[in-house]
């Protein structure tokens, strides 16, 4: 087990303003969709004209007509739709450093180019310039838990990483990667710096390499040692076919409920049956496996087995944090492989693969993931009275096929605000860009990337 004393839930958090508790009620939504079938209608466990009240950072209560006390920050929400933070199941929060660039690599070459020989060049102070504009850029999108698959960093780039991630706000599940002779740097950071936090997972992050069957045993034994999940990009390429992996992982003892699975395109029906089998999650990230040309997921085949599957970005693959981009993709992927408008997803089920997907694949759903009395606070407040989502329809159809980050008006993480009437709060965008502008240039010389 971890040594890090986890602090308890709320600890860190910005005091609240003079005057008031930090409970905040948001009143008279026009719909809500909790993801909990519990307290409302279908999949999405929708309810019609509700509010909701955040206490503690958690959620309080689902209903009519609450009461607010007399501290408490009232929020009006009529004619908006309240529901869960995106989890983001799977990105590289560093990549904004090599945004758009590589436009026409395939995966390998693309390593080569925009990520071994980049991740050493950036100093601590620059990793943490672009560690902090992607974390901003995924709450604003609505996204309150990234899953970042992190490569071996130094370890005085790890605190400025993750002092980034600390300082955004955002719900984080750090996966540190480090080459098996260095492992003992990756439990580290883990131990001393994620596990610590109130809103930080550790995992431990591994590579499946063809030629190399000593990072599987390595990186697994070492997650069994934390009882932390173990976190890899899986049958990503055609090419990786060329060595038993999946089998490997399962000798490494890689391969169990605490198992999350990048990607998985490349894979052949008896090793689905062994991952559905084992417990394993996966991670659908559609926009970086468009990006990078490495095909589609067979995420029907999936879904048919029970497998847990949650959405990702995949950082600078995708070039954004926009969910409702990876969602839509999501579903039109399967149905222009299948020809079928009408098989999995459809709009309800990329939504609850956008949130209780994801909680469920990283093994958080007791916590986040639903507008579910008890759990941390995470919501998202959207206002669907804008050019690209009126008149009223059919609305999760409607948010799936045509929303956009700027419709996402409010932001809470764990009861806080990170994003209040379409502003992001507690930063300057302007600031965070400029800053990262200026890391781009010392990295990359002014070159505008190719
Ligand atoms: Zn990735």
């Amino acid at each position: 087990m971890l040594t890090g004393k986890r602090s308890p839930a709320g600890a860190g958090r910005p005091a609240p303003a003079h005057g008031r508790d930090d409970s905040v009620l948001l009143r008279d939504a026009d719909l809500v969709l909790t993801m909990d079938p519990f307290y409302g209608e279908g999949l999405l466990g929708t309810v019609e004209r509700c509010d909701l009240l955040i206490r503690e950072g958690a959620i309080a209560a689902v209903g009519g007509r609450l009461v607010a006390g007399p501290d408490t920050e009232v929020i009006d929400v009529r004619g908006k739709v309240l529901l869960p933070g995106f989890v983001d199941a799977h990105t590289h929060l560093w990549q904004s450093a090599i945004r758009g660039r590589g436009p026409a690599l395939g995966l390998y070459e693309w390593f080569d180019a925009c990520v071994w020989t980049v991740v050493p060049r950036i100093p601590p102070a620059d990793m943490y310039r672009f560690v902090r504009l992607s974390a901003a850029d995924a709450l604003q999108s609505g996204t309150t838990t990234v899953v970042d698959w992190v490569p071996a960093l130094e370890y005085a780039v790890s605190e400025a990483y993750l002092e980034a991630v600390s300082d955004s706000g955002v719900r984080f599940v750090h996966a540190a990667y480090q080459e098996p002779a260095d492992a003992g740097l990756a439990a580290k950071v883990l131990t001393g710096l994620v596990a610590p936090h109130p809103l930080g997972t550790p995992q431990v992050a591994t590579v499946a390499h063809p030629d190399d069957p000593d990072h599987l045993r390595v990186h697994a034994g070492l997650a069994r040692e934390l009882d932390v999940h173990l976190n890899l990009h899986l049958l990503e390429h055609r090419t990786d076919r060329s060595a038993d992996l999946v089998a490997r992982l399962q000798e490494a003892g890689g391969l169990g409920p605490k198992t999350l699975l990048n990607h998985v395109i490349h894979v052949t029906a008896a090793e689905l049956d062994l991952l559905a089998h084992r417990g394993a999650a996966v991670a659908h990230c559609p926009l970086s496996n468009m990006r990078l040309g490495t095909g589609v997921m067979p995420l029907r085949e999936i879904h048919r087995r029970g497998i847990r599957v949650g959405l990702g970005q995949d950082g600078g693959t995708n070039d954004s944090a926009d969910m409702f981009a990876s969602m839509k993709a999501a579903v039109g992927l399967q149905r222009a492989v299948s020809l079928d408008p009408a098989g999995y997803p459809g709009p309800e089920e990329a939504l609850y693969m956008a949130t209780m997907g994801g909680a469920r694949a990283v093994g958080q759903d007791d916590r986040i993931g639903s507008l579910t009395p008890g759990k941390r606070a995470d919501v998202v407040v959207l206002d669907p009275a804008a050019l690209n989502l009126a008149p009223l329809g059919a609305r999760p159809a409607q948010i799936v096929f045509g929303g956009r980050p700027e419709n996402v008006t409010d932001v809470f993480v764990d009861g806080v605000a990170r994003k209040r009437a379409g502003r992001p709060t507690g930063t300057d965008p302007a600031r965070l860009v400029a800053e990262a502008d200026a890391a781009a240039r010392t990295l990359w010389g002014g070159e505008a990337g190719r």
